[in-house]
């Protein structure tokens, strides 16, 4: 892809603060630590971070989720902002209000409505995900998009950058947004027909970041007038692909898609790696976008995620039985007998411990571990999985530890202290998802001294390079083993072969273990690419 190759030199000089500093707007529907389902707020709630540090105005406008549990008090010490505004969506006019926390320099905003108070995640309720094409779906994260660009031709209209004067002043009309997702993908979508023909934001930039191009907001095309945008801009969302619309039951095959619209109309588009950027534009990889997507090429790039070096550090991480680093590993041992204990499996500093960790659903590829956890279980090794999902799956867990006690444990939830002991205390993490725009767990694992076993996809295949035992006149290469194609057998070949090392060859499992834990997984790298291609957004195309 043209420009996906960012400048070295530049990186690697960059000073600590950026000399051209910009107000940049997140918009997303999720950020950690107020609300994480996965990669996206970990995303959203440390890049940031990392940007306001280089001296960038930034604020996060995301949705103030209150369900009713213990996960409200993240909120607590954001403020309402004493600001409401009317959003006209839906045929009706909306109040919402916004609540504001400054924390580590940048600028929280959660947006405030009651379609916001409800049991579950940002993306289902009580009963289960909503699906992507769902119009209550939409209505919430419209929202989210209207408030943070907001539409100027409405009375009371008003929106974050242009209203909140937070810290005594307001953004002002010279913004870069960042546009997270399909939830976001209105943003741009406004930005265009509504912002700029009406003179407003017209010195602003827009970005979408993809971190999955599976969800795209799809849903009929006679919900489009729900949306409070202007009739003759109905061709930046339209979205005829029979086979999609077939699968939802779509009116005559017609349908309106939020991330098309925002591939339509934003001035830049960045994925969550570089493997990833250019996989989107195949058609394996670009789940019907493809097309639209190769026509765009020359705006996007991929720029690989950091990881928030506060929460993931073996060093510091206050889970852990035993903090370590690489100057120390010690006690990693201890992370795993602790973990062991917890999990009520035989305390055997010997034995291979496997973890995995995430969402129990297509894309991460539990039905490969489901078809060769058997052979596995045959040898003298311990198993733990850590997520929550598809019911079908969760159940099969709870059966893989019935049928093996002394070597498997299924934790069906989402526990982020449990993720941080399994990332510690296991020896090796097994990633096989069908696609991955990033990952994070891999990172996580490399970090911890824990060996990743990964499909070789996506950020996967950027970000683990495959062990090889004569490079470097035999010194050995690489941080993990990546296989392909995705089948129980190519994962089992690989899994043996990471077993195998861990047992046999110790010098050489450990090489791999410090391989890992000396990279840069920093924010900082990644916050200086960003910047470029910030800077990218605001130059006109010749
Ligand atoms: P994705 O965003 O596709 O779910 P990523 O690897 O990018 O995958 O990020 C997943 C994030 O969510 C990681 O921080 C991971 O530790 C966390 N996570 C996933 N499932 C769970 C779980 N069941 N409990 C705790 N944390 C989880």
């Amino acid at each position: 892809l043209q420009g996906a190759q960012l400048a070295r030199s530049e990186l690697e000089e960059g000073n600590r603060r950026t000399s051209n500093p910009i107000n940049v707007v997140f918009v997303s529907s999720e950020v950690a630590p107020y609300s994480k389902t996965g990669g996206l707020g970990d995303v959203c709630g440390s890049l940031p971070i990392a940007l306001a540090a280089r001296g960038h105005r930034v604020m996060v406008v995301s949705p103030r989720y209150m369900n009713g549990t213990a996960d409200d008090l993240h909120y607590k010490s954001a403020f309402d902002a004493q600001c409401r505004i009317k959003i006209g969506c839906f045929g009706g006019l909306h109040e919402v209000a916004y609540f504001h926390e400054y924390r580590a320099g940048v600028d929280w905003v959660f947006v405030d409505h009651p379609s916001y108070h409800r049991p579950g995640t940002p993306y289902g309720d009580t009963r289960g995900a909503f699906g992507d094409n769902q119009c209550f779906h939409t209505a919430l994260f419209l929202l989210l998009s209207a408030v943070s660009t907001s539409l100027p031709d409405q009375v009371h209209a008003c929106e974050a950058p242009l209203v909140l004067p937070l810290g005594g002043y307001t953004y002002g009309d010279k913004c870069l947004f960042i546009a997270n997702d399909w939830h976001a993908s209105l943003v741009p979508v406004l930005l265009a027909a509504k912002y700029r023909r009406h003179n407003v934001y017209t010195k602003s930039r827009s970005i979408l970041a993809i971190h999955n191009l599976a969800h795209q907001g799809v849903e009929a095309g006679t919900t489009y007038q729900n949306l409070g945008l202007p009739p003759d801009w109905y061709g930046a969302l339209e979205w005829v692909f029979p086979q999609w619309a077939r699968l939802h039951a779509l009116d005559k095959g017609e349908a309106v898609n939020h991330l098309k619209g925002a591939v339509v109309t934003s001035d830049r588009i960045l994925t969550v790696s570089q493997g990833y950027a250019w996989e989107i534009t195949t058609k394996e990889g670009g789940w019907g976008l493809d097309e639209l997507l190769r026509s765009r090429s020359a705006v996007i790039n991929g720029i690989t995620n950091g990881i928030d070096i506060e929460e993931w550090n073996p060093a510091t991480d206050k889970y852990l039985a035993s903090q370590y680093s690489l100057d120390d590993i010690s006690g990693k041992a201890e992370c795993k007998a602790a973990l062991q204990k917890e999990l009520g499996l035989p305390v055997r500093p010997d034995v291979p411990l496997i973890g995995f960790i995430g969402r129990l659903d297509y894309q991460k590829g539990p039905d490969i571990i489901q078809a060769g956890l058997p052979e596995l279980m045959t040898d003298d090794v311990q198993m733990v999985m850590l997520g929550s999902g598809y019911p079908d799956v969760e159940k099969w867990m709870a059966g893989a530890e019935a049928s093996y006690p002394e070597k498997f444990r299924g934790w069906v939830g989402f526990s982020v202290p449990v993720a941080h002991r399994i990332t510690a205390g296991c020896d090796i993490l097994l990633m096989p998802s069908r696609f991955e725009p990033c990952g994070l767990n891999q990172l996580y694992a490399m970090m911890y001294g824990t060996v990743p076993v990964v499909h070789c996809t996506g950020g996967l295949r950027d970000t683990v390079e495959n062990y090889n035992p004569i490079a470097h006149g035999g010194q050995g290469a690489g941080t993990g083993w990546t296989f392909s194609p995705l089948t129980k057998d190519a994962m089992m070949g690989a899994m043996w072969n990471a077993i195998g090392t861990y047992r046999h060859h110790k010098a050489e499992w450990n090489g791999i273990m410090e391989r890992g834990m000396s990279q840069d997984f920093s924010w900082d790298r990644a916050a200086l690419q960003y910047e470029q291609v910030f800077n990218w957004a605001f130059i006109d195309p010749p």
